[in-house]
Formats: C-alpha cells, sequence, structure tokens
C-alpha cells in the first residue's frame, strides 16, 4: 500500500521508511506524490502541525498520509526552539549549520544543558480516519557540533546514558533510541491495530 509522507524532507523520508519497512508500506515523499505545495504550520502544538500537514495531503492525493511534526524542547531556553525548530534563526532558508549555531550561542554560558526532542506522527486516511502517536528523547546540549550522520540539530544533542551525539549514532542506533523512532513504534501498533479491525 502506497502512504505519502507529508513532507519533502529526505532525512525524516529516510528514517521513516526504514521504520516502515516490514509494513508492507510503500512510503513516498509529497513532491513524488504530485503535491507541490507547503503546509503552512498554523497550530499551537506538534498534534496539530501534524494534523495540519497529513490532512492536506490525504485531501490532495486521496492517499493515506503520514505527517510527523517534530522539534528540540531546551529547558533553559523555556522551551525554544520547540515549534520553531525548523526556523530558529528567523530565515527558513538557513542551513542546519546555521541554525546550530545560532542555539549555541544562545546558551553560551549557560550551566543548564538539558533538553529533549519531540515528535508527533499523524497519519490520516481518506475516509477521515486519524491516528496519532507521540515520542521523545530526552538529552542534553553539548558545548560543540560532533558528529556528521543524521540532520538538525543531531551533532549537538548528547542523548541521555550514551556518550556519542545524535549525529554519531548509525540510522539504526538513533531510530532505536530517536523521539521519531519512538513515536514511529507507537504508530505502527496503532496501525496494525487499526488494520486488524477491517
Ligand atoms: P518540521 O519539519 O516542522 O517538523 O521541523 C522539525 C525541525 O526540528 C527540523 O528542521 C530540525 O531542525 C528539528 N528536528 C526534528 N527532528 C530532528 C532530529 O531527529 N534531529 C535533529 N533535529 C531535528
Amino acid at each position: 500500500m502506497r502512504y505519502v509522507l507529508a513532507s519533502n524532507n529526505e532525512n525524516k523520508l529516510r528514517e521513516m521508511r526504514e521504520l516502515l519497512s516490514g509494513e508492507g508500506i510503500e512510503l513516498v515523499s509529497q513532491r513524488q506524490a504530485g503535491c507541490d505545495f507547503s503546509v503552512e504550520e498554523t497550530g499551537s502544538s506538534f498534534e496539530e502541525n501534524a494534523y495540519l500537514k497529513a490532512a492536506a495531503v490525504t485531501d490532495a492525493t486521496g492517499l493515506p498520509a503520514v505527517a510527523d511534526d517534530s522539534g528540540l524542547m531546551v529547558e533553559a531556553l523555556d522551551g525554544a526552539p520547540g515549534l520553531y525548530s525548523a526556523r530558529y534563526t528567523g530565515n527558513h532558508e538557513d542551513t542546519d549549520a546555521a541554525r546550530t549555531a545560532f542555539l549555541l550561542e544562545k546558551l553560551a554560558g549557560e550551566g543548564n544543558r538539558a533538553a529533549k526532542f519531540a515528535s508527533s506522527i499523524c497519519c490520516t486516511f481518506p475516509n477521515g480516519e486519524v491516528l496519532r502517536a507521540y515520542g521523545e528523547c530526552q538529552g542534553s546540549i553539548l558545548k560543540a557540533p560532533r558528529g556528521d550522520g543524521g540532520f538538525g540539530y543531531d551533532p549537538v544533542f548528547l542523548p541521555q546514558g550514551m556518550e556519542k551525539s545524535m549525529a554519531e549514532l548509525s540510522e539504526d542506533e538513533k531510530n532505536r533510541i530517536s523521539h521519531r523512532g519512538r513515536a514511529m513504534r507507537k504508530f505502527i501498533e496503532e496501525l496494525r491495530k487499526h488494520n486488524a479491525d477491517k
């Protein structure tokens, strides 16, 4: 069965394809499904934004759509960048490295480095059914970037209890502990129940 990922983020596509392999799902990007738009993330929570993105793609394609809305929350910054993780510097076109540098500047001299990633997954179906799942990954913000795997803030995120930054983990290792991996495993459970009820 073909599902559309309501995103053109190649990193999310790679991670989520891997997590869905084994479920008989072919996950294609929004662009591959012919959706040439990006949905405005006007919601006030990850959950609302995930729904807005998935619903727009199901409306446009008539296919089930899965969206992940995610971000980094830093305790000493009162939860910032949070919903604004992808546009933290104020310019959506900036690179991940620029956003990471901006974050490190904000935390210069700060002793409390506690942070977490959160991911809200939403799957919408053409008949109006909606499945949701949520996952978090606790950790802390390093003083300087380490590693070149993953994407976004991975090089400065040290998952709790680990010695490697998120960007130093293999894709499998990241999926095992990440917010998105956790949310996707819950989503897969929901999806199996949903399919078993059919
Ligand atoms: P979204 O596409 O609006 O959900 O934006 C999510 C943003 O949060 C990304 O652009 C990254 O900056 C950040 N983010 C989400 N998940 C991750 C992750 O797994 N690693 C690093 N950064 C992430």
